[in-house]
């Protein structure tokens, strides 16, 4: 029997996490003892509530999380690299050196060979779940430096998630994250799925059976009397016949409010009941920007734009709140798009709230290779910063961008008319002078006052999560 200790840095709400949970659910199976050794990054580039990273660079200790993992006594310390995390891996292996760890390092990744170098015991290579069964049959036996794992894992015959892993720093009792499957068919540009998709193999993007998923959200109720549930997939609506059987089983055994994300090429009025019916309370939808161009030849989005309004009026009609998720930093975009955006939005009926992110360029991805040829960016701006944080736009955009963000995000306060004004009348500018400090109170404020129960979560959650980090 092995010690194992993962190791993560990041926010929970994560397909990572889920990851790390179900690879300790599979070495406890195996009769292995496992234990976290997390950095939450609290303020960080990946906290999505407040990102404020000179702060967690002034509170935190970025050594520490290492230190804790080297002086564990364990046998093996795991971890997992994503698309963006490889620095971090580095200079965490150089501080279990440092800390005098004794035991073994494996580093799972779907990144392919030329991701694992020597610093690790073994590379992990293939889809997580798959190489790392593998990798527990090996123990304790002689392992090669290198394990490759064959075809994808079957879903439905993983155990359930360890939460023990992350239930000392998460909520579960007032929100849970769900995925029913992995991945999704799209071909994004500026998506990590069809990443994944190409580095673990074709048949991906798969459902769990609807049975598996209660199965597991029933034992979360049970342990925790969770009362809302987030389906994380990344199109949760694609497959119909699925989602109508899922939803009836949902509807009698689990019963609590849930949000999801939805495709608007998969996504039509009886979707929008059928949802609306077993308890849905809000649907996102990738909308990024509301010019067609940018949108079909530069992000390669699936649907068109007339798809995109048929299904927030599918969601209007149903009385299904939706959210629209809004791209900043696109190549080649212009103020006249956020004005137009501005004018669409606010002419939308049920939109519950536009979600700003930020263009993150990725080694690989075909926006990046289209930005970079373009001279949108250069190659040393590639892979920097977060979804959350950084704008990557043009410098001439940065002052537009920065307003009409902020104008966004407080949708939720003065609603669409109000937006609309801002927009037509030119007080938009105004916007950015708005301190970061101001934004995050009026942005919480509108979405309680819409009654956005994800903004209760995050009321009820985050002080908590800070205490607790700043106690630990
Ligand atoms: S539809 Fe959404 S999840 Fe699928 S590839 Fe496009 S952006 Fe990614």
């Amino acid at each position: 029997m092995s010690k194992l200790v993962f190791a993560y840095k990041g926010r929970y709400w994560v397909r990572d996490s889920r990851t790390l949970e179900t690879l300790s659910a599979m070495a406890k199976a195996a009769g292995h003892t496992t234990s976290l050794a997390y950095d939450p990054d609290l303020f960080g580039v990946s906290d999505n509530v407040l990102s404020l990273p000179w702060l967690n660079r002034l509170l935190f200790d970025p050594r520490k999380t290492a230190v804790k993992a080297a002086a564990s006594g364990a046998d093996w310390i795991v971890l997992l690299e994503n698309l963006t995390n490889r620095p971090w891996i580095e200079n965490f292996i150089k501080i279990l050196s440092e800390s005098h760890y004794k035991g073994r390092i494996a580093m799972v990744s779907c990144r392919g060979e030329a991701s694992i170098g020597g610093e690790a015991s073994i590379g992990l290579l293939g889809e997580p779940e798959g190489v790392f069964g593998g990798f527990l049959k090996a123990l304790p036996g002689q392992l090669p430096q290198k394990l490759r794992g064959e075809g994808l894992a079957d879903l439905d015959a993983l155990p359930l998630p360890d939460l023990d892993l992350f239930a000392p720093y998460e909520d579960f009792r007032t929100s849970y994250m769900a995925y029913a499957g992995k991945g999704c068919s799209g071909a994004c540009s500026y998506c990590e799925e069809p990443y994944y998709r190409k580095a673990c193999g074709p048949g991906y993007a798969r459902l769990r059976r609807p049975a598996r998923v209660i199965e597991e959200l029933a034992a979360v109720k049970k342990r925790f009397g969770t009362r809302e549930i987030t389906f994380k997939d990344s199109v949760f609506t694609a497959d119909k016949a699925w989602l109508k059987e899922f939803l009836a089983f949902y509807k009698t055994a689990i019963g609590v409010p849930f949000k999801c994300f939805g495709r608007a090429d998969a996504f039509d009025p009886v979707t929008a009941a059928m949802l609306k019916d077993a308890g849905c309370y809000c649907v996102e939808f990738g909308l990024q920007t509301f010019n067609e161009r940018i949108r079909s030849s530069v992000l390669k989005r699936p649907e068109t734009l007339e798809a995109v309004q048929k299904a927030f009026a599918a969601c209007a009609a149903a009385g299904l709140a939706y959210d629209a998720d809004y791209i900043f930093g696109l190549p080649g975009e212009s103020v006249a798009d956020h004005l137009e955006a501005a004018r669409r939005f606010s002419a939308l009926a049920g939109l519950n709230r536009i979600k700003c992110h930020n263009l993150v360029y990725y080694k690989g991805f075909g926006v990046t290779d289209y930005a970079v040829k373009g001279g949108y960016v250069d190659e040393a701006s590639v892979e920097a910063g977060d979804f959350f944080s950084g704008d990557r736009a043009a410098p001439g955009m940065r002052g537009a961008d920065s307003a009409f963000r902020k104008l966004f995000k407080l949708y939720g306060l003065p609603g669409g008319r109000a937006l609309g004004l801002a927009a037509s009348s030119g007080l938009w500018r105004a916007f950015r002078f708005i301190p970061a400090f101001l934004l995050k109170p009026l942005e919480l404020l509108g979405g309680l006052l819409r009654g956005d129960r994800r903004f209760f979560v995050y009321l009820k959650n985050y002080p908590l999560r800070v205490l607790k980090v700043i106690v630990e």
